[in-house]
Order: C-alpha cells, then structure tokens, then sequence
C-alpha cells in the first residue's frame, strides 16, 4: 500500500524501518485471530491490523489522538500477531517507534505521566526495588490484595556452586528477578555446574533496558544496553560462550542489543556479538548431554513423585513469539521425565507483559483469569513458567503455585 511518511519523522534515522514495516502488512486480518487484546475487547482499533492503520496515519502526518494514544497503550507487545503474520510484518519494532510518537502528539495526563516515571526510577534498578521488594514481603499480610499478589512470599534460599570449570557461561543478574526470585540464577547454576560449567555472574550489571524501552525511554534503554554490553564484550573475548538467559523478557530485549545500537558506530558490532550470544537456557540444555541429569532426577523423583505432580508449562510470549523458542521447555521436561498436564491457548498472554499489569490492571486480570483456567484444564499441581513477570502474576492470582521451571531441576 502506498505510504508517503511525513518529512518530520522520514528525517530521523530511528523511524527508518517505519515504512518498510506498514508497506509489509497487505491488511489480511490473519493476525487479529491470535491477538489477545482483539479476542477480549472485540474492536479493530485493539487489534495488530486497526493499530498498524492507526501508526500508518500518524506517521503520514495525520492528527493523533488521546484515542490513538490509548489503543496502543492497550497492546500487550505480546508478539503473538508477529507470529501470526504471514508476510513478515516486524509489528513488536513498529508499535515501539509508534508509541514514542503517541506520546509526544497526545501527551499523557500528569498522573499518568508520574506514574510512569515512578516505575521507570525503581523497576529497573536492584538496589532501589530490592529493598522495596524486601520490605514489601515483610509486611505483606498486612498489605491491599492489589499489591499482595505481584509480592510472594519469602522461599528458602538455594546454595550456588563453588566449583570453577572450563567451561564458563556468563549471568547478567537483571533488576526484578535477583530480588524477587533469587534461586532462579541459582538453580541455573547448579543445573551448568552438573554438566562441568560455571555460571559466572557479572554483578555489576544493570536491567537490559527492557523497562525503559517499553515505558518510551529509549535513550534510557540505550544506556542501559552500553552499559551491559561494557560487561559482557571482554567476557565473551577471554572465552565465554553465552550470556544465559533465565527471564525470557529480558532475553527478547538483550537479543535486540544489535537492532537498538544498529546506528551507533562505537557500539553496533559488539551489540551484535552480545545478541548473539544471549541464550535461553532452555536452548543451551537442548544442545548438552543431559543423561546425568536425568539419571540424578529419576533418582530423586522415585522419592518424592508424589510432591511434583502434574506440571502445567506456560511458555511466555517473550519466549515463544520473540525468542522464537515454542514449546521448547515441556520438550525438555517431557523428556526429563516429569508428568507435564495438557494446557489450552498457550499463544496467548497471560497479561503481565512487563509494566502492563500495572498500568492496564483490568486488562490484565482479565487475560489472567483466562490464562489460569487454559493453564489448570488438566488439574496439575504446580505451574512453571519461564519469565519473572509471568512468574509474579501468575502466582499473584493464588489458584496453584507458580515456579520457574528451572527449580524443578535445582538440588
Ligand atoms: S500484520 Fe500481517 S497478518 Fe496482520 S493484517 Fe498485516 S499482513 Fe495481515
Ligand atoms: S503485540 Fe499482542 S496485543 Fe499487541 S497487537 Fe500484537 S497480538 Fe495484539
């Protein structure tokens, strides 16, 4: 379709691959069947093809509206529409650019903007939010049920390896997850320090930037990633294979690493090595022997079978759309052994989708409760996921635990 960008946004190099993106959608409407924002509110502006006409009109130079603003607020960046997609459309890129642009044409109201601010000077930092997180489990029977259920409780703390082998994979210890699931890195730890790999953990690192980016601070984002990236680049030169990702949101954000920094000359390259070099975990076990694991788990799981049961897998949309790994973590625990359960509409969110449960609460409770009945069809007895985010607001909804997968593995 013919589009003519307006010369204010055709002059910055950011909106370069706009054109390109609204020129690959033909408006089929394939993708309005996989939208979880289309399937629950039943209007075309909520769905991927009404908010790429939207973005098309903005970025022609057309008036944009609070309307605009809000219909793009709406959109989880679940991705599943990018899976959907037969001709390609990089949708996740697109509504990134377009709500920068929303933004700056409808400016928010000021309790919206303080809101957002708030988050963007606490989520992202470990030291900020781990004493909030802390302070927050401490006091938790007494707090609302709304901020009760994004604040479990406090859960024994497992033993990292000491052992230093050849092999060394590197840990970027994140914002949220080190203070709100310690023992997912640790339980990644002792998982690599079993097939003779030390999980080097770069302390200083910060958040990938995911936060900022999704709440329109790019330059925030950017500096973010350099930062990181500072970290990473001479530990992947002395010899580290990956940088092991154990929160599949912050891995989607770190494999864009060389999309983010593509104009930035001191940065591109490494940007690009550091994204190539960001791993699911699941997919670094999908490439090892794991006949050591299974062993020790069949051993242990002839003791106490009765205690894991049945295990419903939510694969986050991080995981599954962006990261392109579907399915991947009950192929392993299928073939580890455990009792996984039948789960329905797995492509859909569960409505976390980074800050979206806090800034879109009703939206996102509603796709919860959705995705708890698609998750619990099978009774099972515990969920695992495979992103801290998920983790949270999953378990916040109380019906069955919610672990990551990767403690299923721990000692
Ligand atoms: S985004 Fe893809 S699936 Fe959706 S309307 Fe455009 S071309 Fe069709
Ligand atoms: S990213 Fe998710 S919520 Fe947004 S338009 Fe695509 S499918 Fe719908």
């Amino acid at each position: 379709m013919k589009t003519i960008i307006a010369k204010e946004f055709a002059d910055q190099p950011q909106f370069n691959p706009v054109k390109g993106i609204l020129q690959a959608c033909v408006h089929c409407g394939f993708c309005t069947a996989t939208c979880p924002t289309y399937l629950m509110l039943g209007d075309e502006r909520d769905s991927p093809r009404g908010r790429i006409y939207m973005m098309k009109a903005m970025f022609e130079g057309e008036p944009v509206t609070q309307e605009t603003r809000l219909h793009l607020d709406r959109c989880l960046t679940c991705r599943s529409c990018e899976t959907t997609c037969p001709s390609g459309v990089e949708y996740g890129r697109l509504v990134d650019l377009g709500r920068v642009v929303a933004e700056q044409k409808a400016p928010r109201p000021v309790v919206q903007k303080f809101v957002r601010w708030g988050l963007r000077q606490v989520l992202p930092y470990r030291a900020r939010f781990g004493p909030l997180f802390k302070m927050g489990q401490l006091v938790r029977p007494v707090l609302p049920m709304v901020l009760k259920q994004h604040i479990p409780s406090a859960s024994a703390k497992l033993m990292a390896p000491k052992t230093n082998h050849k092999r060394v994979m590197l840990s970027l210890p994140g914002c949220a997850q080190a203070s709100a699931a310690p023992n997912t890195d640790v339980a990644a730890a002792q998982v690599l320090d079993k097939l003779h790999i030390t999980l080097k953990v770069l302390h200083r690192s910060g958040c990938c930037g995911a936060i900022n980016h999704h709440l329109n601070d790019h330059e925030k984002a950017l500096e973010q990633a350099r930062h990181n990236i500072d970290l990473v680049w001479p530990e992947l030169q002395a010899g580290a294979e990956a940088v092991v990702i154990t929160a599949s949101g912050c891995g989607a954000t770190l494999q864009e690493y060389g999309h983010m920094l593509r104009h930035d000359i001191a940065y591109a390259d490494k940007a690009k090595q550091v994204a190539k070099a960001a791993k699911d975990i699941v997919e670094i076990l999908a490439q090892e022997n794991l006949t050591d694991i299974k062993v020790r788990l069949r051993e242990e799981r002839l003791k106490d079978v009765k205690a894991v049961g049945k295990i419903a897998v939510h694969c986050p949309c991080t995981q599954q759309h962006a990261m392109q790994l579907p399915h991947k973590v009950k192929a392993l625990l299928d073939d580890l052994g455990f009792d996984t359960a039948d789960t329905k509409n797995d492509h859909l969110c569960c409505g976390s989708a980074g800050t979206y449960s806090l800034l879109q609460p009703k939206l996102s409770h509603q796709l919860r409760s959705q995705k708890i009945n698609d998750l619990t069809v099978d009774n099972p007895q515990l969920i695992v996921t495979a992103n801290i985010g998920c983790q949270l607001h999953l378990g916040g909804a109380g019906n069955v635990p919610v672990k990551h997968w990767l403690e299923l593995l721990a000692k």
